[in-house]
């Protein structure tokens, strides 16, 4: 059936591409955001569809509109992006929260919460269930998105404690695809432009740390059969491929499968880098029949096409 759903964060990397996939299933999709991070041209291509609306708006302050669905994606995700205004990301997890939550709760909306598997931190314990509660540092560089997001994620539990209010929770692991900003600042995304540049790519540590990488089609599947789960299932989940590569492992592939002539450079590691990153998805399997389908090595390929086309 046809639904009426509000996606924040709708012009970003991820949320152009749920934009996209929630119009072509027959949806009527109102796009918020407030341009930090996102730009016009990642849903320019939606514009002509009359069932789609762009409105420019900071999640921070309130919001009102009648929906079925809430997608809240609204945050800087990249590190050098969140940590640009750190004030400004907390209030962007925290108040946008309550901002999205005060309107679900009035309109008797469904809401997601976009979280991510910051919330473990540097995990102790391989790979992560979410069972798991993490190893963060609280007044770190990166606490400002990590306890952000896990504030908004007690939020999100609590609205639905003391008020009923139809929550889900997914736990998203680093994700990559066409659309990403050139100068995001994530490691897909920076490799990719440095190889087709044939500029050093630039390594933080040894390289030895670990993540797993996930094609944004897989992560847009998961999210959207979580949003349509069973009533009485509100996650936390992860969404995640658990195919897990060293970023020196990654920086290889996207040399060789470049076929740039770009070297690798060494740089300090930043604060609080977690040193390995991989999801359990046994949850995800049981609850959403739900598993990554594209590997590492198609899903970087369509993505170093994508940015073939922008980087000059
Ligand atoms: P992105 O930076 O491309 O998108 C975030 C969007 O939110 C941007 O369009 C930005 O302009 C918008 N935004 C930021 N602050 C806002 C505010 N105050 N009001 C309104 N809009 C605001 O990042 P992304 O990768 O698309 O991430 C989307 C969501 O998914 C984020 O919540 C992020 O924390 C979460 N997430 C992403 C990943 C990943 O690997 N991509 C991993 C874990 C979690
Ligand atoms: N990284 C790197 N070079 C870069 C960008 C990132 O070596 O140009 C490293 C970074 O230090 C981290 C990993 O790649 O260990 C993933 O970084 P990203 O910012 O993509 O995501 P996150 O750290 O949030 O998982």
């Amino acid at each position: 059936m046809k639904k009426k759903i509000l996606v924040t964060g709708g012009a970003g990397f991820l949320g152009s591409h749920l934009c996209e996939r929630l119009l072509n299933e027959g949806n009527e999709v109102i796009c918020l955001d407030n341009y930090f991070t996102g730009q016009k041209q990642n849903v320019i291509h939606l514009l002509d569809n009359p069932y789609f609306e762009l409105i420019r708006h900071d999640v921070t302050m309130p919001f009102f509109i009648e929906v079925d669905q809430i997608y809240n994606l609204a945050c800087p995700a990249s590190p050098v992006h969140y940590q640009y205004n750190p004030i400004k990301t907390i209030k962007t997890s925290v108040a946008g929260a309550i901002n999205m939550l005060g309107l679900a709760k009035r309109i008797k909306a469904r809401i997601l919460q976009a979280s991510t598997s910051e919330v473990y931190g540097d995990p102790k314990i391989h790979p992560q269930p979410e069972s798991y509660w993490g190893y963060v540092n609280p007044i770190g560089t990166r606490a400002c998105y990590d306890e952000g997001k896990r504030c908004a994620e007690s939020l999100f539990v609590n609205y639905h404690r003391q008020n009923n209010v139809d929550i889900k929770i997914i736990r998203i692991f680093n994700t990559y695809g066409p659309r990403m900003h050139p100068h995001d600042g994530r490691v897909v995304s920076n490799f990719i432009v440095q190889a087709l540049k044939g500029e050093d790519l630039t390594m933080y540590g040894d390289g030895k740390q670990t993540r797993s990488f996930q094609y944004v089609d897989d992560l847009i599947e998961g999210m959207i059969r979580l949003m349509n789960s069973r009533e009485d299932f509100h996650g936390p989940v992860n969404i995640g491929n658990p195919g897990e590569f060293s970023i020196l492992e990654l920086a290889e592939k996207v040399i060789q499968m470049t076929g740039s002539k770009s070297k690798i450079i060494f740089q300090p590691l930043p604060e609080d880098d977690p040193m390995q990153r991989k999801p359990d998805i046994t949850l995800a399997k049981k609850e959403l029949n739900w598993e990554p389908k594209v590997h590492l090595d198609e899903g970087l390929k369509r993505t170093i096409d994508f940015f073939k086309t922008i980087v000059k």
